[in-house]
């Protein structure tokens, strides 16, 4: 089938959008290509119609758990085939879904990377009937790239065992990123396709400014419509959707530390509008699909300019006029500097940590390949009175040398197994009738159920139930009570895993070159950011997009550099502005003064309420009594 039909048919577009034409036709031709399309540029159509028009099956290679998740059950929902394979999963069941893969008729396979090189998957790689090898954010496999992850490397050792071409898709590279990719993907033919990154609907301003809280509500009265808060720390999230709802503002918050159930839950009420302010960590977004976000605000300096850019994009996708807004002040300055000491410990720690780690579960010497070991990091930090922040970017760092894999908030899944003979089964007498709704529903969905536990989805159990997850739980436990299954819990958890037999000291590869290589890497995305958050003497699009190697650019024209020079003065620096707006406003008043200031376009300097008392304190503005008491 044609392209353009596939299109129609699963997706009921009429047209590609720019630069998917181009990708598929490539693709479709056999040859390897790398795509970087921003955020929202309708990336997975870029793969999925190549998929679709050949016989056999994609393997799609994707870090993100949640976005595999989400675009299985959006193939569903068209009719097309999926299955994913990720961290957490049973072995048994793995290799249900690799059987299916190999002869169910699928076609797509999603999995996470650290499956590639097992021997399970290798196993089954001769019998998959693969068509194409899909990269997903494909900067992860590069280590000049800022979210580097060795398990991607693997996919560079696959090519050596099946000739299918390689779609690769990215949101953010630089060019030297873009070459690595390719490098490492082992490309045929070298072919890169870049779509434009200018987004002309969406204005970027950086604002420096003290009283963060006070900003960030004046812009979210200021600005209608749903918005996202990117915060670095849980705490603070909590702590400023509490404090935007105490001004009256629909807000929650998001972080990896809450259970899925609630993640879910939430990014539902936000993306249909019930929670109009997500506040959330970077946890949050990745693969959300919501066009209408009018405003993105970093309440602090992001680690670069490539997470800088792929979060601000999350805003007005539908384009339509959105904002981008960056507050900032000294503080997190030094905070990004700081960040940088901790995130990369002394080598001689990290060497200290990892010794310490086998001490922790009592692994000897030259023993511990293969070992998965569930991780407290409270709990190991606390034993050896170290900090946890070291602890965690040491291990980040034995992962990146494959010392060991490091997951952190794995979700087990629950497991329930019926103890009781099929036969006896309605036999027993249960004490809640609602007890043999739920048999039926476990003994319907899970064939295996009676010779051993299996993983249940409790959301699906629970809606097949006509209950919610919590009375899901209630009756699992006492049906466990009562002896008639096997109840093992779900729950969330780090998961270490030894890929080698422990080391003495002294015998660790930590790779020193390629650890200082990392750090300079670091420090240097670190002061490209505040660069870009300090510096008002170019327009903000433009320098974003020659970082991403977009030599040339026009100004915005939107964004507060521009907007400054426009007025004809530094963005923040001016009385004039207050004064203007003042004299020019039929019948001013105080409350219209804040409501314009609150609008991040106004140009109005951040401390522009202060301004404006010094102005009348000083006599230069006449004011009516009733203007300053509305
Ligand atoms: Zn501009």
């Amino acid at each position: 089938m044609e392209a353009l039909e596939i299109l129609k048919r699963h997706w009921g577009y009429e047209a590609f959008r720019p630069m998917q034409e181009e990708i598929i036709s490539a693709a479709a031709d056999g040859r390897d290509v790398l795509a970087i399309l921003p955020t929202g540029g309708g990336k997975s159509v870029c793969f999925q119609v190549p998929a679709l028009m050949r016989d056999g099956i994609a393997l799609v290679v994707t870090p993100l758990i949640a976005l595999m998740r989400d675009q299985v059950q959006n193939l569903e929902e068209r009719g097309i085939r999926a299955l994913a394979i990720h961290a957490g999963m049973e072995r048994r069941e793995v290799e249900r879904l690799l059987n299916n893969a190999a002869y169910g008729g699928f076609k797509f396979l999603y999995v996470s990377p650290e499956r590639l090189g097992t021997a399970l998957f290798r196993s089954w790689l001769p019998l998959l009937p693969l068509n194409y090898i899909v990269v997903d954010e494909a900067h992860c496999i590069s280590q000049w790239g800022y979210d580097f992850r060795p398990d991607y490397l693997q996919i560079g050792a696959l090519r050596g065992l099946t000739d299918v071409p390689v779609i690769a898709l990215t949101a953010t590279a630089t060019p030297q990123v873009a070459e690595d990719i390719m490098d490492k993907l082992a490309f045929r033919g070298r072919l890169l396709l870049r779509s434009g990154f200018e987004r002309p609907n969406l204005s970027y301003i950086v604002r420096r400014c003290e009283d963060k809280n006070g900003q960030l509500a004046d812009i979210c009265q200021g600005v209608e419509g749903s918005g996202i808060v990117y915060m670095r720390h849980r705490r603070r999230c909590e702590e400023m959707a509490a404090y935007l709802e105490s001004r009256g503002i629909s807000a929650s918050f998001y972080h990896a530390g809450l259970d899925s159930a609630l993640r879910t839950q939430r990014q539902e009420a936000w993306r249909r509008g019930e929670i109009r302010v997500m506040v959330s960590t970077n946890a949050f977004g990745m693969g959300i699909d919501k066009a209408d976000v009018r405003f993105v605000v970093h309440a602090g300096l992001p680690e670069g300019p490539e997470s800088y850019f792929q979060e601000a994009g999350r805003a007005g996708r539908d384009g339509l006029s959105a904002y981008a807004v960056l507050l900032w002040n000294d503080s997190d300055l030094r905070r990004l500097r700081q960040l940088h000491t901790v995130s990369f410990p002394p080598l001689e720690n990290i060497a200290d940590i990892y010794q310490k780690l086998h001490i922790f579960y009592g692994i000897p010497y030259e023993t511990g390949a293969g070992r998965q070991l569930r991780f407290d990091l409270e709990a190991f930090a606390a034993r050896f009175r170290l900090e946890r922040a070291p602890v965690h970017y040491a291990l980040r760092y034995l992962e990146r040398t494959e010392h060991l894999s490091f997951s952190e908030d794995v979700e087990i899944s629950t497991q329930v197994g019926i103890l009781a003979a099929r036969e006896v089964l309605y036999d027993i007498d249960l004490p809640d009738p609602r007890m043999v709704t739920l048999l039926e529903v476990l003994m319907r969905r899970y064939s295996g159920i009676f010779s051993h536990p299996v993983p249940i989805r409790e959301e699906e159990v629970a809606a097949a139930c006509g209950c919610g997850v919590p009375a899901l739980r209630q009756l699992l436990y006492r049906l466990s009570l009562e002896h008639v299954i096997r109840y093992i819990p779900g729950e969330r958890c780090s998961v270490i895993y030894l890929h080698h037999n422990r080391l003495t000291p002294g015998n660790i590869d930590l790779r020193p070159e390629q650890y200082r290589f990392l750090a300079d890497n670091a420090r240097q995305r670190a002061d490209a950011i505040a660069d870009y958050a300090s510096e008002t003497d170019e327009c903000r699009s433009r320098r974003l997009l020659r970082y991403f190697g977009q030599e040339e650019s026009a100004d915005c024209g939107s964004c507060d550099v521009c907007r400054a020079r426009r007025s004809g003065g530094a963005p923040q620096a001016s009385d004039a502005a207050v004064l203007r707006w003042w004299n020019e406003t039929p019948a001013p008043t105080l409350s219209a003064f804040r409501a314009h200031c609150a609008d991040p376009a106004s140009g109005m300097p951040v401390d522009a309420m202060e301004r404006l008392r010094a102005l009348i304190d000083a006599g230069r503005l006449s004011i009516s009594p009733g203007a300053l008491e509305k």
